[in-house]
């Protein structure tokens, strides 16, 4: 069985091609980069529409299938934009009834922790994972037939706290890894707010004031080095309380973010100090893209009915813990 699977939440539209026994065929993309300012829906939605073709056939190129081949799609069904999500959509639904092919709706989230499990081999109930993007924060374990979150963002994303600050402060987008690198030279610690509610992180306050500060004079290099130390630290005492509650053995982490040589040696030293073994993703399966929708469409696949029509409609809103893991032990 081979399924073709469709990302389009944001800024990228992927097409990935995955057989049954999780070997990954093709996995092209195309990211929209904004022009100016943050990432505008519509926009995104565009870009999407403009290049999905072309992306679509160097999936196949890149599989060697025709697209006969393909036994069922899977798409991301949210959480998203709802203007990229229906590019995504649309599509599916178009191949699906032109094929004559079953039609899966994928959690974006779930689709993210199944492909690193997938590459590390691991197993659902051993697994705590760290998912930071610029979209979602989200620490989550699966429990009882569901990914259960056990903190996560009460505002914007890790990803969003860069990408903005970086923007405020001149830096190109994305922002992220210009904030890594500057952060190498940073010399002074900048106080800045820790809100860290429960399990739950907050960061708006928190880029607010990190915009505050550097319009005063601070260094950009001393901000970025302060930004980051505050607000991985805050990711890292969430990880460890979850990781102590639910005493598993690995923790994955995973997302764009999870590129951050910084926040991955934090959460590498918690993991051993509770006797987990540290697994970080790969930057071409960590970042949104097609394959992990492919693959997690399988996994959907194995004990599900498909889609009809009518259920295939996008869910910008989705949770991660709203969705029973069929295939979970
Ligand atoms: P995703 O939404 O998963 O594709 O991830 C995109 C996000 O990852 C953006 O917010 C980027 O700024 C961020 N990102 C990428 N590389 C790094 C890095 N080295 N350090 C911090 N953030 C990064
Ligand atoms: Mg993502």
């Amino acid at each position: 069985m081979i399924c073709l699977g469709i990302e389009s939440t944001a800024h990228t539209f992927g097409v990935g091609i995955v057989a049954q026994d999780g070997t990954i065929l093709a996995n092209q993309k195309m990211v929209f980069v904004p022009p100016k300012g943050g990432i505008h829906p519509r926009e995104a939605a565009e870009h999407h529409e403009k290049n999905a073709q072309t992306v679509f056939q160097q999936a196949l190129e890149e599989a060697r299938l025709k697209i006969q081949k393909i036994d069922i799609i899977a798409f991301s069904q949210g959480p998203g934009l709802g203007p990229c999500l229906r590019i995504g959509a649309v599509i599916s639904r178009y191949l699906s009834q032109k094929l004559k092919i079953p039609i899966f709706g994928v959690n974006h989230c779930i689709a993210h922790v199944e492909i690193g499990r997938l590459f590390h081999n691991l197993k659902i109930s051993d697994l705590l994972t760290l998912y930071v993007s610029g979209g979602n924060t989200l620490i989550c374990a699966f429990d009882q037939g569901r990914y259960r979150v056990f903190g996560e963002t009460l505002d914007i994303s890790i990803g969003n706290l860069l990408d903005v600050f970086a923007r405020e402060a001149g830096l190109p987008h994305p922002g992220g890894p210009k904030i890594e690198k500057l952060a190498q030279a940073g010399q002074k610690f900048i106080e800045l707010p820790y809100i860290v509610k429960g399990m739950d992180l907050s960061y708006s306050g928190l880029l607010t004031a990190s915009i505050n500060k550097f319009k005063e004079g601070n260094k950009l290099e001393d901000m970025c080095f302060s930004l980051q130390e505050i607000a991985f630290s805050m990711l890292t005492e969430v990880t460890e309380r979850a990781l102590a509650h639910t005493e598993k053995k690995c923790v994955l982490l995973t997302g764009g973010v999870a590129a951050n040589k910084r926040l991955e040696a934090m959460i590498r030293i918690i993991a051993e100090e509770h006797d987990a073994q540290f697994y970080n993703v790969p930057p071409a399966l960590a970042g949104d893209n097609g394959a992990m929708i492919a693959w997690t469409g399988l996994l959907h696949a194995k004990n599900e009915n498909s889609l009809s029509m009518d259920e295939t409609r996008v869910k910008p809103n989705w949770r991660i813990d709203e969705v029973k893991v069929t295939w979970g032990a």
